[in-house]
């Protein structure tokens, strides 16, 4: 079979064996695979990524030195399964899959190291737990986008956005417009999306967004107009003073009526969401910097890198900040059915297809932000085919 391998930050087209599905595995034909920003910062920076992983207890991420073939989110048919399968979904039907494997006692991420191959290939093996029948003839372009709208939903819920809540999306990469969908699908009123290039502004409007700010030219902290929000110290001290000064005036103790608005959740003040959807040093220090006192912060956005920010302007502010990986396997599950029920469609964002021959400059579309957000892999494509 045909697969793309990374090694030494090279891609190249390579022929390898097909994969063996293991005891309780499952071989795929890959229909569809989207290409990740985490791939492209993994074919020059996997090392400092593993580093990282390592450290946090997981040694078993690629070195650039390795064979990789890249690939975690992928759609595909059921081609072959291995033995104690069992073999609920007939051969030929469309299914997605969770990217972990079992492997010699260990689970790996699927498609981020040689032991593991990923679905920039014609074939791939997966995990019969992790598989999910596809339903309701879902397109296998759309459902490739079931992980990545999985990471956006999960960002969505650690979030916790009221429906009445501002949400901010600082960045609209791919990463960004997923998160963008996913608020509008979960009801959010009221989104705002700030990025310095027009052309993902326009994708983000295209994914739902309410409000699309240049940061260039306005804040996207203030851009939903008066929301209640506390801009600053002197606003978040006549407050406190001016609410107990009011509720001094009635018969009994003002605490009486703070601590049942506490249980409400309504003595926290009005706030918006932040979603750092950007990932490069200084991006979490500018949103502190510029966000209402209260806010909270998910950062979804990842900067391997050392970064900096300062603690005291976040105290000051009481900034909630929150870091949010991956997703569970009932989040893949929900998204994937909130795709095939049209509760939320990413077509928007889907912005070019390739063939395995295709990749390299698939990755090289993807560097200009102007253009592109996902691009998807079709492994049968003859040729390259233009991003
Ligand atoms: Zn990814």
């Amino acid at each position: 079979m045909k697969a793309v391998v990374c090694q030494n930050a090279e891609l190249s087209v390579a022929d390898r064996a097909e994969p063996t599905p293991g005891r309780g595995q499952v071989r795929l034909t890959v229909k569809r695979c989207g290409i990740c920003g985490s791939d492209l910062h993994a074919r020059h920076g996997i090392d400092e990524l593993a580093d990282v992983t390592a450290q946090a207890g997981y040694d078993r991420l690629g070195r650039s030195s390795e064979p990789i073939v890249f690939g975690h989110e992928f759609s595909g048919e059921v081609a072959e399964y291995g033995p104690g399968a069992k073999a609920a979904v007939p051969t030929g039907a469309p299914v997605v899959a969770l990217p972990l494997i079992r492997n010699d006692g260990h689970v790996d991420g699927v498609g981020l190291s040689a032991h593991a191959p990923g679905a920039y290939a014609e074939q791939l093996v997966v995990e019969e737990a992790l598989m999910l029948p596809v339903p309701n003839g879902l397109p296998s372009d759309v459902a490739a986008l079931t992980e990545p709208m999985a990471v956006a939903w999960h960002a969505v819920r650690r979030g916790e956005v009221g429906k009445r809540q501002v949400a901010i999306v600082i960045g609209c990469g791919p990463v960004g417009l997923g998160v963008i969908l996913m608020l509008k699908a979960h009801g959010v009123r009221t989104v705002v999306a700030s990025d310095y290039s027009p052309g993902r502004r326009a994708l983000a409007q295209r994914c739902g967004a309410d409000v699309v700010v240049d940061p260039a030219q306005d804040s996207p902290y203030t851009a939903a107009g008066d929301r209640g929000h506390l801009e600053d110290i002197p606003s978040t001290l006549e407050l406190a003073v001016g609410t107990t000064e009011k509720l001094g005036r009635l018969p009994f103790g003002w605490w009486h009526v703070w601590r049942a608005a506490d249980k409400l959740g309504a003595a926290t003040p009005k706030h918006p969401v932040i979603f750092e959807c950007v990932g490069v040093p200084g991006v979490i220090e500018s949103i502190v910097d510029g966000a209402p006192l209260f806010s909270r912060v998910v950062v979804v956005g990842v900067c391997v890198g050392e970064d900096r920010f300062k603690p005291a302007m976040a105290i000051n502010k009481e900034i909630d900040l929150r870091f949010v990986i991956g997703y569970t396997p009932l989040e893949f599950r929900d998204t994937l059915h909130m795709l095939a029920e049209g509760e939320v469609d990413p077509r928007p964002m889907m912005t070019g297809e390739v063939g395995l021959e295709g990749v390299e400059g698939a990755f090289a579309a993807l560097a200009d932000p102007e253009k592109h957000a996902k691009i998807l892999i079709d492994p049968a494509r003859q040729g390259a085919g233009a991003p």
